[in-house]
């Protein structure tokens, strides 16, 4: 997605805001099975200077994610900073480098090499999230079962300090 940078050339050392919204590819979370719901979003404000074009900004978007707990799927906003500098094409570089395009800038770029760094690692549909139950598999966050109750039972139905309780 390429972002006009044509006002902040013309006016130096002045900021601009800018607000724009495209789609990324789910391939770049897929591994994770999550889905975007939403364009990204990045709005902020651009500076061009001494050949060197510098944003900050916000980057915003909503995932539909896998709770690493339960397995059920929800919805998580995602926010986070996005602070980078351009540079003009003249200059020597480096491969990592950012560079402007005459009168527009990759955006994108930055933002999926930032992606996943802020995208939670681990995922809970609730702090509290229950889980499932280790006997059942039932999710323990919308139905109760009686098995934790029946192994219980069960354990002290083994245990050989009850039988020789029982024989005293
Ligand atoms: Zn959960
Ligand atoms: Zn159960």
């Amino acid at each position: 997605m390429l972002l006009n940078i044509v006002k902040a050339k013309t006016e130096q050392g002045k900021d601009f805001n800018f607000d724009i919204s495209f789609d990324l590819d789910n391939g770049l979370i897929e591994d994770k099975h999550y889905n975007f719901l939403t364009p990204v979003n990045v709005n902020g404000v651009m500076n061009y200077q001494n050949d060197v074009l510098t944003i900050n900004s916000e980057v915003s978007f909503k995932l539909q994610v896998v709770c690493d707990n339960c397995g059920e799927s929800f919805e998580k906003d995602i926010k986070f900073d996005l602070n980078e500098k351009f540079i003009e094409q003249y200059d020597s570089h480096n491969e990592e480098d950012y560079l402007i395009k005459q009168t527009c800038v990759e955006i994108d770029k930055p933002v999926i090499d930032n992606l996943l760094l802020n995208i939670p690692t681990k995922m809970l549909c609730k702090e509290d999230c229950k889980g499932l139950c280790a006997v059942c598999g039932k999710n323990k966050n919308f139905s109760t079962c009686s098995c934790e109750a029946l192994m219980e039972e069960l354990e002290n139905l083994d245990n050989p300090f009850n039988q020789l309780k029982n024989r005293r």
